[in-house]
């Protein structure tokens, strides 16, 4: 081959280069372009930091794909966990801005093309989480919240199948998801009492039914506010004896109005000696530091302590191994929200026997406020922030 022969081909090797890296660069700009164009404008109220201080913002959300929805927020509750994540109990690396929310009801307004289960105007509801990856082992057998490529959480997780946008929550105006991840909701219920039971409803649903509870089963509901409140509904329903433990004699009536055999202050420690041995199974709904061989001497031989709820990380209780191992054979179990599929059971269920939590509606100006009391213990069960209030 001659030189210019060489020298020709190389040449035409750098035209191609360039016409294919030109060409690349317009379509990267016109995908953006397109992107930009069609992401969805969204205002709600966020912390700078993990001070508790909310204040109204402005974003965007990924635009509208072809099987997603979108929905318009009417209804957001507060759970524990969104105080845990905004004050970084569980880590020091949460990200700012924040929106919380992942108790969202509300109604569809608009829909991708591909989208069959929904229709402008159904009532719809989002609970923890947007995504997953479908395809691996917990992901087929609908247990989306253990996926094992990590699912995406409703806020502050990265959405890696959107360019690794951080979510936002359901403290704001509406919300894009995937139809796959959207609860349908029934256009007779109580928006704002449904909106809770897309997390505290399924944290609590699903170890029951796990647990395969069953009439007149002895069992105990430990921490009686967001989550405990509901758990005990879900337990009276179907037919268990139950006790329920607190730390304050306040609750009492209420838990007894909602079905509750016994209610038991635990800093009374002779009350809670007289139980040694007593239940099949405990549900542990508390989201502080707690005894865990106190409530285990509680359970008959082969029990259960079923740890729903979260401390912080900094009050995580430990257990002691060598005492456990004199105790009989009692068994500690924990467990994360519940999928899709069971989230719609659960909600589907909770709507036929009326089970909702007791809520109190405020204004997302009040969101701050509420963050203190739940944090300082003194909310009454739910707070549901009515978010057509805001400005
Ligand atoms: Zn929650
Ligand atoms: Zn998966």
């Amino acid at each position: 081959m001659s030189n210019l022969q060489i020298f020709l081909k190389i040449k035409l090797c750098v035209i191609i280069v360039t016409i294919i890296m030109t060409l690349n660069t317009i379509y990267a700009q016109e995908r953006h372009v397109s992107n930009s164009r069609d992401r969805i404008n969204s205002k709600g109220m966020a912390l700078m930091d993990s001070q508790g201080i909310f204040v109204p913002f402005e974003f965007d959300r990924h635009a509208l794909g072809n099987n997603d929805v979108l929905i318009e927020i009417l209804y957001s509750g507060i759970c524990h966990s969104d105080v845990h994540q905004a004050l970084q109990d569980w880590t020091e690396n949460e990200t700012y801005p924040m929106v919380p929310g992942h108790e969202i009801a509300g109604r569809i307004v608009k829909v991708g093309k591909n989208v069959k289960n929904f229709k402008v105007g159904d009532h719809a509801g989002v609970g923890c989480m947007v995504n997953s990856c479908g395809q691996c082992n917990n992901c087929k057998v609908h247990q989306e919240q253990y996926c094992l490529k990590g699912c995406v959480f409703t806020y502050a997780s990265k959405d890696i199948y959107h360019d690794n946008e951080i979510t936002k929550g359901g403290y704001s105006n509406n919300i894009v998801v995937s139809e796959k991840f959207v609860i349908k909701i029934p256009k007779h219920a109580p928006l704002e009492k449904v909106a809770p039971l897309l997390c505290a409803g399924i944290t609590t649903y699903s170890p029951i039914k796990a647990a395969k509870i069953k009439k007149n089963d002895k069992v105990a509901v430990a921490g009686f506010g967001g989550l405990g409140h509901i758990a005990l509904q879900y337990l009276v329903a179907k037919g268990a004896k139950v006790t329920v433990f607190d730390i304050t004699d306040n609750k009492q009536n209420e838990a007894i109005k909602m079905g509750a055999e016994k209610y038991v202050n635990v800093k009374n420690q002779k009350e809670v000696e007289k139980l040694d041995n007593s239940f099949r199974i405990i549900f542990s709904t508390i989201p502080a530091k707690f005894d865990p061989v106190m409530y285990l001497k509680m359970l008959q031989l082969d029990g259960e302590l079923v740890l729903i709820g979260a401390p912080p990380i900094k009050d995580t209780p430990t257990l002691a191994v060598t005492p456990f191992v004199f105790t009989g054979r009692r068994k500690v179990w924990g467990t994360l929200i519940g999928g899709i599929k069971e989230t719609q059971e659960m909600l589907n269920y909770s709507v036929k026997n009326k089970i909702y939590p007791r809520i109190e509606i405020i204004e997302p100006s009040q969101i701050s406020d509420a963050y203190k009391k739940i944090k300082n213990g003194e909310a009454q069960f739910r707070y549901v922030i009515d978010m057509n209030k805001l400005k």
